[in-house]
């Protein structure tokens, strides 16, 4: 079985195509500045041994559907294509950022499904509407096949109300529908489901805190394999400090940015959620950048990963308070599966709860699934890659075979 993944921005589209008997992608690739002068595709192939092709071309391409349509021309092409025809991909998944309070889980996408995903476009003013746009087109160019829509919003929906409701009043809630949501969910349930079987645990009895660490950043407390808390809210600017983000700050902070420094809407949001975070501190959000400069000597990159890793650290306890009982702790995406320093600055003095890392294993440069925890540590601790794209397809998979 074949599938296509898609995950539409404003002017692009990320795609893989995966070979389900394989449970991995045979292509992978991107199409971005769609509607400039000189938009740019990448396209790489895999075969079983990890090798492939890669092609890249810049063009015009006027709109999402050229750029699908130009994606599919290169996925049956005699040199850089898989398939023979495009009646061989069998459905094609979606990531749909918010899915409200409304899907608790991936869905088939039929006209009700879309309107839902409309009337939530005021809670994902920048995400759902080329995600829509995504589906639409692929509706064209594959009118036979399944489109399922994975949410981001949908692993969070297990979250009790102690945890996601605001001190607000109350009709905030049931007429506008404010209240934390959470994101990230496709990587924090992948990563969930590769650790418990990681460790050989059940998933329905598996307590653990999963950190994704990536230029966005976020993390969950899973009890029992289902969230239970997670560090985004209503919008994914609360929680962990992140590349540009500032993450959690005094709800007052707006008042006083307007006040004193006559800053209006548009300059908080930009301030809080492109001008602050790492970059706020270093000018830059790339942490391996920042982590040579704190190598050198510099001061304010120093400032910014303590800031960073505390941040986490203080959430590890919560969520170990949150869960009672803690398994694991799993560190992803870019940084977390990458930085030894951001792992071991997270866990640093923790060894009273039961969390002590291995430095030798931690500092080690792999790619795989792996165990960084001490053997004297009561928690395990783990570097899990994620893979989203491997979840959407997997999701996809598992939703048409449901209907049929
Ligand atoms: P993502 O959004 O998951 O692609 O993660 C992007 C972030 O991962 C960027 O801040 C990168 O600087 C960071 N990253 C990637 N590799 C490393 C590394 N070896 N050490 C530290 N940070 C890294």
């Amino acid at each position: 079985m074949k599938i296509l993944v898609i995950n539409t921005g404003s002017s692009s589209i990320k795609y893989q195509l995966f070979d389900m008997d394989r449970d991995s992608a045979m292509v992978i690739g991107l199409v971005e500045k769609i509607g400039e002068k000189n938009s740019i595709l990448t396209h790489k192939t895999i075969d079983q041994n990890g090798d492939g092709k890669e092609k890249v071309e810049t063009s015009h391409i006027a709109d999402h559907t050229k750029g699908l349509a130009r994606i599919v021309e290169l996925l049956t092409d005699p040199e850089y294509g898989v398939i023979r025809d495009k009646s061989e991909i069998t459905a094609v998944g979606h990531r749909v950022v918010h899915g409200g309070e409304q899907f608790k889980s991936s869905t088939v996408i039929n006209e009700k499904v879309l309107k839902t995903v409309k009337d939530n476009i005021p809670l994902a003013p920048l995400h759902n509407p080329p995600n829509l746009t995504g589906i639409e087109v692929a509706k064209t160019i594959f009118p036979g096949a399944p489109q399922v829509a994975v949410f981001d919003t949908a692993f969070h929906q297990s979250i009790p109300q102690k945890a996601y409701l605001y001190a607000l009043p109350y009709d905030l809630y049931l007429k506008n529908r404010v209240r934390r949501y959470g994101f990230h969910g496709t990587s924090h349930a992948y990563v969930t489901v590769e650790a418990a079987k990681f460790m050989g645990i059940s998933r329905d009895k598996f307590n653990l805190i999963t950190i994704h660490l990536g230029n966005g950043a976020s993390m969950t407390a899973v009890k029992n394999g289902r969230s239970f808390d997670t560090s985004m809210g209503l919008t994914p600017l609360e929680g962990l400090v992140m590349g540009t983000r500032s993450g959690d700050v005094d709800p007052a902070l707006p008042f006083f940015l307007a006040r004193n420094l006559d800053m209006d809407l548009k300059d908080i949001d930009q301030l809080l959620n492109k001008e602050s975070g790492i970059k706020g501190f270093c000018g830059i959000n790339d942490m391996r950048e920042v982590e040579d400069r704190a190598r050198a000597g510099d001061e304010r990159a120093k400032t910014a990963l303590d800031v960073y890793a505390y941040r986490i650290k203080k959430y590890i306890g919560a969520y170990y308070a949150a869960l009672g009982r803690l398994d694991a702790i799993v560190f992803t995406a870019g940084i977390g599966e990458n930085s030894p320093l951001i792992r071991s600055m997270c866990c640093k003095d923790l060894q009273e709860l039961g969390i002590k890392i291995d430095e030798d294993k931690n500092r080690e440069r792999r790619k795989d699934e792996r165990d960084i925890s001490a053997t004297d540590s009561r928690i395990r601790i783990l570097v899990i890659p994620t893979n989203e794209e491997k979840r959407i397809a997997r999701e996809t998979k598992r939703v048409i075979e449901h209907i049929n």
